[in-house]
């Protein structure tokens, strides 16, 4: 997928020493563009790092090396994070992003598809940790000011399962690829293999498990 830029003016340099350890889903309650101009505007003094649209854009408004505006108030919060805990600004180590639309919708397909990419992309560049204290609403930061960002639409269930089985597949995909390595090394050490640089890279483009099999069986046959 593509981010488009559209730089908005409402950040501050840098993080503050921090780094980005959560990521926070917000709910413009208003329609793109305006919503996406609005916080372009440095009268709206605020913003986030991205905008996911109803059609499944998706805009980066500030660099992840700085803070933007999005989530700087702590109260009523149910996070369980020492940062959180101790008051200091969620703005310096969270990721933001806004996704078009009102509270109590339904996210369409597009925008669905689109956050969760946005959201593994950040999650494996970061090592964000998937559990519902690194992945919030922004409601769980400030529960009286902001009780329906990003509402009750928001499709947590399901982007919860999804993250999950991707990062068990990657994790599946390196077991595969390391037990594939250590079974390549022993034949090459019995000699029944001549060329183990060839199969090991052989082995480390084939992500399904069939491959996998298919290449150690044609080993074993030779
Ligand atoms: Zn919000």
């Amino acid at each position: 997928m593509e981010i488009k830029w559209s730089a908005s003016p409402n950040y501050r340099e840098g993080r503050n020493g921090y780094s980005p350890i959560i990521i926070v889903n917000h709910i413009t309650a208003g329609s793109f563009p305006g919503c996406l101009s609005w916080m372009c505007n440095t009268e709206a003094q605020g913003s986030a790092h991205f905008l996911v649209t109803k059609s499944g854009e998706i805009y980066q408004l500030v660099d992840e090396n700085n803070t933007a505006w999005a989530n700087g108030y702590i109260e009523g919060a149910s996070v369980d994070l020492d940062l959180v805990l101790q008051g200091i600004n969620p703005n310096y180590y969270s990721l933001s992003i806004e996704h078009e639309g009102q509270p109590g919708d339904t996210m369409p397909e597009e925008q669905y598809q689109a956050t969760l990419w946005l959201h593994n992309y950040l999650i494996n560049k970061y090592n964000i940790i998937i559990d519902n204290n690194h992945i919030i609403g922004h409601y769980r930061l400030d529960s009286v000011d902001r009780p329906n960002c990003p509402g009750s639409g928001f499709p947590w269930d399901r982007l919860f399962t999804d993250l999950t089985t991707q990062e068990v597949d990657k994790m599946l995909e390196q077991w595969q690829i390391d037990l594939g390595t250590k079974s390549v090394n022993e034949l090459a050490q019995k000699g029944l293999i001549k060329n183990p640089e060839d199969a090991i890279k052989e082995l480390a483009d084939s992500i399904p498990a069939w491959k996998l099999y298919t290449l150690i069986n044609r080993i074993y046959t030779k």
